[in-house]
Parts: C-alpha cells; structure tokens; sequence
C-alpha cells in the first residue's frame, strides 16, 4: 500500500507542505497529471512548457534520492484527472492522496473533482497551503473582508506574519524502497525547444543557486536597480515560482535573513523586494476571494462597458514590436526572444495597448499568458488590471505614462532599446526615446502608430464618461 503525492505547480522537494506530510505518514508515490489540451486552454507559454518538462525530469531525480518514484500520466483535460488519480489509488491500495492547494478557479474546481472522486472510493485526501505565505482568506479587514487595498494588505500581512505564516520545511528524509518503477514516457510526447531550456535551466538548484545569488548581490541595490530593464536589477526568479521549483516562503526567509527577520528595518533594496513578494501574495489572496478574477471579468465590473477596441492591425503592430515608440517594440521584441519581460516594460506595454491603443487588457493579458516563461493567473491578470484601470487598486485611469518620457528615464542612455531595436542602435541618446520621422524611415522603422497626445485624451474622456451618472 502506498499513498500518493499529487504535484501541480509545486515542482520541488524541499518546503513542500504535501510531500513532507506524505513521506511522513507511510510510503509514497509521486504523481503529475500532465495535460496539454488544458496547457492549451490557459495559453502555457512553449518557454514555460519547457520549464515544466526540465522541471518533471529534474523533480524526479531529487524524488529517486528520496526512493519516492515520479509517474507522469498523460490525460485530456481536468475532466479527466479525478479518475485517473482514483485509478491510480485503487492500483496502489492507497488510504490518502496529498496536495498542495491551487487557488485559480478551474485548478479549484478540478481539485474537487478529485476529492469527491476519491472520498467514493474511501480513500482519504489531504490539502495544503503552499504557494501563499499566509493562507488565503487568513487576512481580513475588521469586517471580515478581503483587503482590497495593497498598503492596508500589506499592514496586515506584515502584522500577521509571525502568526500565521507556514513555516518553512526542509528536504525530507528517503523513505525505504519500494516496488513502484518511475514512468516519465509521457514526458516525450511535449515537444520543446532547446532555446528555452538554454534561456530557463530547469532544476531545484538552479533555483536555489539564482535565488543565493541574487541575495549576496543585487538585492542591496534592488530598490535602485529594479527599473533598469538593461541591467540585470531583478532576480528573474518568477519562472522558477511560476512552476515551483522554489516557494515564495523560501523567498522570503532568505530576505528577512538579512533584516534579522525584521519588515521594518534593514537595507532598503531588501525591503523593497520583500514589498513585491507581498504583492505576489495579494494577488493569489484576490483571485481567491474573487472567482470572477479567473474568468476573464474585471474587479470593476463597470469598466467592461467601455468601448474597448477589438482591432487585429493595432494589436499586431503590438505583438511583433512594430509601434513605433521603441522602448515599447524593444519590450515586446524581449518578449518574444526570452520569454520573459521586465517588470517595468510590462507596465509601459501594459499601458501602451490598453491606454494609448484602447485595446481590450484580456487581448493583452492572453498573449502575455502565452509567451510568459513565468505565466501565472493571478500576478499576470493583477498586472493587466492594474495597468487598465479596470483592477482593484488598479492605477487612476487619468496617470498614463507617456512612453518617451519613461524610456528618457529608465533607459536613459537608450541602452536596452539598441539591444533589441537594432536597427535604432545608431541613434544618439536623445533621438533614440523618439526618433523624428526621418530617422525612423532611414532606420527601417516603424514610424507612430499613434499619437500619444490625442489617444490619452481619448481614453480619459472614455473612462471619464463612465463614471459620470446615467
Ligand atoms: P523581482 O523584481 O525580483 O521580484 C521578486 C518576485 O516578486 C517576482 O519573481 C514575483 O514573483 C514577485 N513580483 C514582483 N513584482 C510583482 C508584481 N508587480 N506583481 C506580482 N508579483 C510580483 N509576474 C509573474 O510572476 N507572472 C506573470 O504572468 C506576470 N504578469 C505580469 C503582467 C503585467 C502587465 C505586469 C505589470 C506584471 C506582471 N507580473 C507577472 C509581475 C512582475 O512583472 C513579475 O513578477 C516580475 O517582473 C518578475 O521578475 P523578477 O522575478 O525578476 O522579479
């Protein structure tokens, strides 16, 4: 008899709340569900495909070291998951399946499925909280409501911490040897490219060795490096976060080390980047609470009355970088190559399509899911409200950045522009935010596709307009 691990995004095992519970209650088989229809139906990006196929490889080593075999099993869709697992149960005469909690509204769903399933066999099933520092619905307003506010979430969080944080676990002992051979066939039916595995080595100590990294180094200058998109200001760990090869807790354990444990005091950039592992975690809390988050709704619902354009020509020129304004085409044009875009230029792009182009934010946020090495719902779906307005504590629809002036500021020297506008690469520091027609042509670039001035006055008389009395 052996009880199962179930893994989702959770692809590691150090600080796994499920499989440190499983090993400790009798011998264990490790399972993953591998769907790519429904890979398909939430836009996995290829890059973050090849993440979660180095990552199954990588995992089931680490678990062989455990004598804890990994079996891969190919399924339709979610539909299908609650009898394949049951089957599997039944195979191996199990009396409990573990998992780690998902909080997007079809991973719920499908996570209920399985347990109801499992319960009509009698076979027990056990769920934990792991992606989330704090439980979701742990941190409430004096009502009882959800926070919908980052600062006051963030009060709380930070007072709540010591409290009810989950505490952080540490590689679990190998169980003995058991009978059950490891299957990771299916692994060969995802085709992926050696680009991406180059770009994001998979692997739980890839991640640790980043994560270390980081922390003996740029996080000391993170709060004034962070909105350089051309020098490498950030962790660039949301990958590896994306598909669990490492936890926000362990992310926040290797900061707090360096604060003597403290949110308050200590080096600013490692307090800033504490600051954005808390949103990460607002944004799980959200889409949580709000179902709707997870089916492609605004939080304000009203906003879904504005006339957002649908036009595949605007959206294009967008997609493959050809707008015109080149902190705007290097971004998309970083996108595209590394799967991956800096945090700043998300918000400038973000802004660009839904601000300046008018475009629909869930146009913009599907092709972000479908390109991200590091995609995930609930951070991705934040963003993209929060860049449109349409998001709780979403930015005020009448501050819109004006592209140029955020490439004078944050790529002064037109650095990251020439790395992925080459054909830019000639213009001196000053031309190169907004090259005059002339250069543009003489480049070979696309010139405007809109003009900034008239396309914000635009929006803001829309979004005005909404808000004024029927
Ligand atoms: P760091 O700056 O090193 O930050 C550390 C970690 O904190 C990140 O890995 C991430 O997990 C978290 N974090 C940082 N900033 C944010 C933020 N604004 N919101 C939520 N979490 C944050 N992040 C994703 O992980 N997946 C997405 O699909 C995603 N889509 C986004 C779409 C838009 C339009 C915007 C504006 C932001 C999006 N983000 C997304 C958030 C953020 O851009 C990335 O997490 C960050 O750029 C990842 O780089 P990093 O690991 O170097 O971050």
């Amino acid at each position: 008899m052996h009880n199962i691990v179930w893994f989702r995004s959770d692809l590691r095992v150090y600080d796994n709340p499920a499989l440190s519970a499983a090993l400790q209650n009798g011998s264990v088989v490790a399972i993953y569900l591998l769907s790519q229809k429904q890979w398909d139906q939430h836009s996995v990006a290829p890059a973050k495909r090849s993440l979660i196929v180095g990552q199954l490889l990588s995992l089931a080593e680490q678990l062989s070291l455990l004598n804890v075999p990994l079996k891969v099993i190919a399924c339709s869709d979610f539909s299908q998951y609650a009898d394949v697992i049951t089957e599997q149960a039944c195979l191996l005469g199990s009396g409990r399946v573990y998992y780690n909690a998902e909080y997007e509204l079809n991973e719920k769903h499908c996570a209920e499925a399985v347990k109801e399933k499992l319960e009509s066999v009698n076979v027990m099933t056990q769920e934990f909280h792991d992606s989330c520092m704090i439980m979701p619905g742990q941190i409430r307003t004096k009502q009882g409501e959800c926070y919908k506010v980052f600062s006051a979430f963030k009060r709380a969080f930070i007072e709540q911490y010591a409290l009810y944080s989950r505490p952080i676990l540490y590689k679990p002992k190998a169980q003995a040897l058991i009978d059950v051979e490891m299957d990771l066939t299916a692994l060969n039916e995802v085709v992926t490219e050696s680009k991406w595995s180059s770009l994001w080595p998979a692997g739980e100590d890839e991640a640790h060795d980043r994560l270390n990294r980081f922390v003996e180094g740029h996080i000391k200058e993170y709060d004034i490096k962070r909105d350089i998109p051309s020098v490498d200001g950030t962790s660039q760990l949301s990958p590896y976060l994306a598909v669990g090869a490492l936890s926000t807790t362990q992310c926040m354990q290797a900061a707090l080390s360096l604060t003597e444990g403290r949110f308050d005091s200590g080096r600013n950039g490692v307090l800033v980047w504490i600051n954005e592992l808390i949103w990460r975690e607002f944004y799980r809390h959200l889409m949580d609470e709000y179902p709707r988050l997870s089916k492609h709704k605004p939080f304000k619902i009203d906003t879904d009355r504005l006339p957002w354009k649908h036009d595949q020509a605007l959206f294009n020129s967008w997609v493959e970088g050809r707008t015109g304004f080149p902190i705007v085409d290097a971004a998309m044009r970083q996108l595209a190559e590394t799967g991956w875009m800096h945090n700043r230029l998300r918000m400038i792009t973000a802004m660009f399509l839904t601000k300046h182009l008018f475009i629909d934010w869930r146009w913009g946020e599907q092709y972000f899911m479908e390109n991200l090495v590091d995609g995930d719902l609930a951070s991705n779906n934040g963003g993209w409200q929060w860049s449109a307005s349409t998001g709780v504590d979403a930015v005020p629809y009448f501050r819109i950045f004006n592209p140029t002036r955020q490439s004078e500021r944050f790529d002064p020297n037109g650095d990251f522009i020439r790395r992925y506008v080459p054909e830019l690469a000639g213009l001196d520091s000053k031309s190169i935010h907004q090259p005059s027609l002339q250069q543009a042509r003489s480049a070979g670039y696309a010139v405007p596709i809109v003009d900034h001035a008239t396309a914000v006055a635009q929006t803001k008389l829309w979004f005005k307009q909404l808000s004024e009395p029927t």
